[in-house]
């Protein structure tokens, strides 16, 4: 039994009990390591940073997922930036979709998650609706001529390879890729510990999108309060659809966080994150 330490801030740290690594090994772009813990099922972390947990991936990729579609309503072609554990992808083929593009920049993350976090991925990558894209979803936006109706940026937080994929060109292109009535959705931290993360995503689609905020949730290993998901599009995500209880109804899918009332109260935010986007 080892532990595993996370620096969540300076002075603060995450701790789990490890009892069993299933893999350790560093790729061309990180050290990636999977392990087996009493309090969270099999972790995966990334160059030292938990990106996933058995025990609370659901809070995180249902929230991702299911909200921005039953939002949007008529989704066909969703987009997917990083997600390389495959759980965001499993979860937004629930849906009626026709594709899912995954764009993650490591192969050997799709491959280790694929052998070793089989109850996350699920067979979404074997799923005929997938495509699998192996590179940069920076250099993806910029190029592609594919038009989006959800695009979801499951990234790590803003560190080494991540990090562009918090600037104003990749969000500007992902606005490109967006089909007329998209949503854009991103993983953007703690708001807590990591303001600058909010507020450098606000300061961006603010200027690129007639429409944006931020939703939350709390995800137990992304610890420091709630997690915070930006969104932007030409209509109010804020304002959920009048037949929302009908289309989630209508869908009876397996959910374990997200429902109608979680989707109106996730926009709530508290004063302490509201200031941030003033
Ligand atoms: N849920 C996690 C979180 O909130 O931090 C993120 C999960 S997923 C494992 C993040 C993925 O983004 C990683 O597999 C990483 O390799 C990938 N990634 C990092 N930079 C990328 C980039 N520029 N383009 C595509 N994928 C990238």
């Amino acid at each position: 039994m080892t532990w595993f330490e996370e620096r969540i801030a300076p002075g603060a740290f995450l701790k789990l009990q490890a009892e069993r690594t299933l893999y350790s090994g560093q790729s061309d772009f990180q050290d990636l390591a999977v392990f087996e813990t009493a309090a969270f099922g099999r972790v995966l972390a990334l160059d030292g940073v938990v990106q996933t947990t058995e025990r609370d991936e659901f809070i995180y990729h249902e929230m991702l997922t299911h909200l921005p579609l039953f939002a949007h309503g008529a989704a066909r072609r969703v987009l997917i930036i990083g997600g390389g554990d495959g759980g965001m992808l499993e979860e937004a083929l629930k849906h009626p979709v026709e594709r899912v593009t995954l764009v993650e920049l490591d192969p050997k993350v799709v491959e280790v998650s694929r052998q070793w976090l089989p109850s996350i991925c699920g067979g979404a990558f074997d799923d005929p609706r997938t495509d699998l894209v192996i590179g940069d979803g920076a250099a993806f936006v910029a190029e592609t001529d594919a038009r989006y109706d959800l695009v979801i940026v499951d990234s790590p937080d803003p560190i080494g390879p991540a990090t562009v994929l918090f600037s104003h060109p990749f969000y500007e292109n992902c606005q490109r890729c967006l089909s007329p009535g998209g949503i854009l959705v991103t993983q953007n931290g703690v708001p807590f510990l990591h303001e600058d993360e909010v507020t450098g995503t606000h300061r961006h689609l603010h200027r690129l999108f007639p429409q944006t905020g931020f939703y939350l949730a709390p995800v137990p290993t992304y610890t420091g309060g709630f997690m915070a998901f930006g969104w932007a599009s030409e209509r109010n995500l804020a304002e959920p659809p009048s037949d929302l209880e009908a289309r989630i109804a209508a869908a009876g899918l397996p959910l374990a966080y997200y429902n109608p009332g979680i989707h109106r109260a996730a926009f709530a935010l508290p004063e302490y994150v509201r200031k941030l986007l003033d």
